[in-house]
């Protein structure tokens, strides 16, 4: 919700509701707060599907009546070669282009006053003005001047219109629902067991504790922990990671994914907002407020077109009329067409379908778009910089030895168990590789008091009265605590060296070894060969980092940097001139994800990562990376086709609408061409946008 709790909706379609100001998504109109949107939708208003349902219609009642007016028309009966003559029939076709203008021209006109009641004439102020015009030049020769009416052109715009309109919002519909299909995903019952029994209830009554059964191929309804059975379960809605996972007793499992081939018992641990799904439909819908920047520029050209369109509409009856002239019908039958080929509609749509799909596909292949800044500018990209730590490698930290220091008699045992006892509160990795360690050789952890964390040097805490402090080097040299050099045995060479320090005097050395993640190698390898340059930060050593640098070929390192320096080498590379990611996952990354142009957090990592980020990975996988930057360039790509065919096309469609190849070549461009030209290049950005959801990335 916004801090001011407006939400704004379109005026056409309720189901569009964002939390900031825009344009709708799948009509192009501007939002207008809920309230106001309510009333200008008055009681008859079109509803989602059915403003879709209410323009196909309009279009098929208004149909045989147009047919009639064009049968009409002495201009198509000459043409075609035939006569009706009745006496009333002028007051015939004024009766019926009156009921086509009034029925077939409604929405519109709703449309238009909901425009100009915020001062924001466009597009179908402009459909309302051109047929009015049409409308009313022909009152005139009906009733006051005698003369060729335009009720036939009148009459077929609407129906190109109408027409225009449906099959638009169809095809935008297609392009839009990405939340309507996450939605989906939720089976609405679930299987509760209560007081021994199984009763079906609905999924939105469930409550935190609730013991769920799920049954074989049945969706998982809610996030929960399972208490009992095995099987595996297809996560791929909310992970993109299509490979089932085996899921056993203690394992976490997230509503909406798919049961497999086992029962499970669940006790549920999350309901409503805070469910996994939950929280992905809001950054979703965070994702499709933020608007890119080139969506500003299209906005500012599609208002500019709007009075480009009027002026047009009026130089050309101006022109037609009084400077070479060709009497009223003429003048008036062209200045339509010229309003009626420049609405701006193409061009409102250009960007706004593309965004929509690009968010949907990369929910599809676990990429959240928070921001689609920051996606705009990931094709642009010079530098992608990695976290090492639970990025690049796994995080799964083993001891690969311990050395323990001659002098101050503590086993190794107990440097294990002094260090796990501190580290048992840490949630670094380092940390739960020692206590991982301590397990395996049954080692039991004492309670601690005053634990203090000391981000990316250690922590240090109370031990069974003794001070334990256990970190890097920095940290014993902030505690002034001096380290016998043990030496590094050869299994521990590239291991990180955790130091252990008893009541102020160095116990020893915990060594430990992290894995680089399969995917890592091909993820840089992809990103170098599209032309980017890597690096990576961390805060351990150089022997650890240099080790992984060269077994991936990292152009660039950066080891021993403090959480607070990692900011300041995104900022180093930035004023080279270089656009820079940032990949990380933990707490200490969170301002370097912000700080660098695309932030991108990986593995859905923590909540700070995730809130800096611009860009979330749902797995992970640093080959998601790559696929980011691919969908950034493809996204790119499509923005750039619409907006050359949408404004492109008002290049050539304005002026021959407006007569210039009258003169020399007879070309003329009826106003109902025009209205189907217009239409079409609607129709095209949206295809051409929809054509982005068969792409497959990386
Ligand atoms: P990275 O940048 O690789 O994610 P950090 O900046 O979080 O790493 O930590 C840097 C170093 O600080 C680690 O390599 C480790 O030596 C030390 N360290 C940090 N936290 C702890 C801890 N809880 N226990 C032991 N050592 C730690
Ligand atoms: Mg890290």
């Amino acid at each position: 919700m916004t801090k001011r709790g407006v939400l704004y909706t379109c005026p056409m379609d309720p189901d569009v509701i964002r939390d900031i100001p825009g344009k709708c998504p799948k009509c192009g109109m501007d939002l207008m707060p809920m309230g106001e949107a309510k009333k200008d939708r008055g009681h008859k208003m079109h509803h989602g599907k059915n403003a879709e349902q209410d323009f196909k219609q309009r279009f098929f009642i208004t149909l045989p009546f147009v047919l009639t007016v064009m049968a009409l028309s002495p201009n198509i009966q000459q043409w075609l070669g035939f006569r009706i003559v009745f006496s009333g029939e002028g007051l015939a076709v004024f009766l019926i282009g009156t009921f086509i203008y009034l029925y077939g021209g409604l929405p519109f006109f709703q449309a238009a006053n909901g425009e100009l009641s915020h001062k924001n004439p466009a597009m179908m102020t402009l459909v309302a003005f051109g047929i009015t015009v049409a409308f009313g030049f022909s009152i005139a020769t009906t009733f006051l001047f005698p003369g060729q009416s335009l009720y036939w052109e009148m009459s077929t715009l609407i129906s190109v219109f109408l027409l225009g309109h449906w099959l638009e919002m169809r095809a935008v519909r297609g392009a839009t629902g990405a939340l309507a299909e996450l939605v989906k995903l939720i089976p609405p019952s679930a299987h509760l067991m209560k007081n021994g029994t199984i009763v079906d209830v609905e999924t939105e009554k469930l409550g935190i504790g609730d013991q769920v059964i799920v049954k074989p191929g049945e969706k998982i309804p809610i996030d929960g922990i399972v208490e009992d059975g095995e099987s595996s379960v297809e996560e791929s809605m909310i992970t993109g990671e299509s490979r089932p996972v085996a899921k056993k007793a203690g394992d976490a499992v997230v509503g909406g994914s798919l049961n497999q081939d086992g029962s499970l018992v669940l006790r549920v641990s999350k309901t409503g907002a805070d469910t996994a799904l939950a929280q992905i439909m809001k950054l979703i819908r965070e994702a499709q407020n933020s608007k890119p920047k080139v969506q500003h520029a299209a906005d500012r050209a599609a208002s500019v077109l709007f009075y480009i369109a009027v002026a047009a509409g009026a130089c050309s009856f101006v022109f037609w009329y009084f400077v070479s002239p060709q009497g009223a019908i003429f003048a008036a039958t062209v200045a339509v067409a010229a309003v009626v080929v420049a609405c701006p509609h193409a061009l409102g749509l250009a960007i706004p379908t593309v965004t929509s799909i690009t968010s949907t596909l990369g929910a599809k292949n676990g990429i959240l778009i928070k921001d689609m800044k920051g996606l705009e500018i990931a094709r642009k990209l010079d530098y992608v910089v990695f976290d090492k730590t639970g990025t690049l490698t796994r995080g799964a930290f083993g001891v690969t030895a311990i050395i323990s220091n001659d002098e101050s008699r503590v086993s190794n045992d107990d440097i294990l168990k002094f260090a796990a006892s501190v580290d048992a509160l840490s949630e670094h990795s380092i940390g739960r590789g020692i206590v991982e360690e301590a397990k395996r050789r049954n080692i039991a952890v004492s309670s601690v008091k005053n634990f203090l964390s000391y981000p990316g040097k250690g922590a240090t805490a109370a031990v069974d009265g003794k001070n334990v402090a256990v970190g890097n080097r920095r940290l014993l040299e902030e505690l002034k605590i001096a380290i016998n050099e043990t030496g590094t045995p050869a299994e521990a060479q590239t291991s990180t060296p955790v130091y252990v320090a008893v009541d102020g005097a160095f116990a020893g050395v915990i060594f430990l070894a992290d894995i680089v993640r399969n995917e890592s190698k091909e993820a840089i390898r992809k990103l170098r060969a599209m032309g980017m340059k890597t690096a990576m930060l961390t805060g351990d050593t150089e022997d650890v980092a240099d080790a992984v640098v060269r077994e991936l070929g990292i152009d660039t390192v950066f080891a021993r940097v403090l959480p607070e320096d990692k900011v300041n080498k995104i900022k180093e590379l930035q004023s080279e001139g270089n656009i820079v990611a940032m990949v990380g996952d933990g707490v200490n990354d969170a301002p370097s994800l912000t700080q660098a142009h695309v932030g991108i957090a990986i593995g859905a990592g923590t909540d700070v990562a995730v809130e800096s980020a611009d860009i979330v990975l749902m797995k992970n996988n640093p080959l998601d990376v790559v696929k980011t930057v691919a969908l950034s360039r493809k996204t790119n790509r499509k923005m750039m086709q619409n907006l050359a065919w949408a404004t492109g096309y008002n290049v050539f469609a304005i002026p021959i609408a407006a007569g210039v190849l009258y003169p020399s070549l007879h070309v003329l461009l009826r106003p109902e061409w025009a209205a189907l030209l217009m239409s079409a290049s609607s129709v095209i950005v949206v295809m051409n946008a929809l054509l982005l959801r068969r792409q497959k990335l990386g």
